[in-house]
């Protein structure tokens, strides 16, 4: 599958499942905008791993809580590659609380990152995936996408405005040469889900390993992590000519989670 001439914005991509993707695009040729938080060491160890694969490799710092910076992270990647063919939203947080604790800031910022940025970034790269006819958009939704789960209020409000939004785009862009579909992975071993096994452990006084047996077996009837390589190729797939007739699908890649 080659991507060479294309243009690849992943969100979120300086960790986790967005370097998966960033990894797997570049590796079949893609050029590559990364974003996300990180030290200028890290990204610049990023930058120069993708670029062995002899592709242009930028970098943008957009919080994307702030949509004149996701605007922004869109421009850029039109004034310095040449254009946004694939838009991979993926940059997401989570806050697992009971919703009559549930601080404002964190819904606030959950929904910010999690569903509006994709609005603004989507919005702003239209016109230039509509100029060259070709373009495809990949939502980083959840198995939270599809079903809830107690605690987790904002990020499945989100994940399912999330797999709501990708049908419209669908729907607006069929016949503009665009595809628009969102992913819905289950368990991913990130430092997202790190974070909610050390808070477990810690809570209910065991140890990370009996945590992470308990998280997979609660949810996944697979009881094991998909990994950011997988995820990226579902992306690669849908980025490539097979993907050119699926759009407005919610692609579960799971282990098996919502199928019960
Ligand atoms: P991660 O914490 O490893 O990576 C998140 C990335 O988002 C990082 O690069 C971080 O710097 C970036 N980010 C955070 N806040 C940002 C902001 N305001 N602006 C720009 N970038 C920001 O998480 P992950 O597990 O790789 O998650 C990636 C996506 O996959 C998320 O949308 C998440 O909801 C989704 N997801 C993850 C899992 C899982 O099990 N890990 C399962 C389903 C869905």
């Amino acid at each position: 599958m080659s991507l060479n001439g294309k243009t690849a914005i992943i969100t979120g991509s300086t960790s986790g499942i967005g370097l998966g993707i960033a990894r797997k695009l570049a590796a079949a040729g893609a050029d590559i905008m990364l974003n996300g938080f990180a030290a200028a060491a890290a990204v610049d160890a990023i930058k120069a791993e993708l670029s062995a694969a002899r592709v242009r490799v930028g970098y943008s710092s957009a919080d994307l809580t702030k949509p004149e910076q996701v605007r922004a992270m869109v421009a850029q990647s039109v004034s310095e590659l040449g254009g946004v063919d694939i838009l991979v939203n993926n940059a997401g947080i989570q806050h697992v609380s009971p919703i009559e604790e549930f601080p404002q800031d964190k819904w606030d910022s959950i929904i910010a990152l999690n569903l509006s940025a994709a609005f603004h970034a989507v919005k702003a790269a239209l016109p230039a995936m509509k100029a060259k006819g070709w373009g495809r958009i990949i939502n980083i939704a959840s198995a939270h996408g599809l079903v809830g789960s107690a605690h987790k209020a904002a990020y499945v409000a989100a994940k399912h405005g999330l797999v709501g939004l990708t049908k419209v785009i669908a729907l607006e862009t069929a016949n503009d040469g665009i595809t628009a579909n969102s992913i819905c992975p289950g368990w991913v071993l990130t430092p997202l889900v790190e974070k909610q096994i050390a808070d477990r452990a810690e809570a209910n006084g065991t140890t990370v390993g009996q945590e992470r047996t308990a998280l997979l077996s609660e949810k996944q009837p697979m009881h094991q992590f998909s990994t950011p390589d997988d995820l990226g190729d579902l992306v690669l797939f849908l980025a490539s000519g097979a993907g050119a007739s699926i759009t407005g699908a919610a692609l579960s890649m799971d282990g098996g989670w919502t199928a019960q």
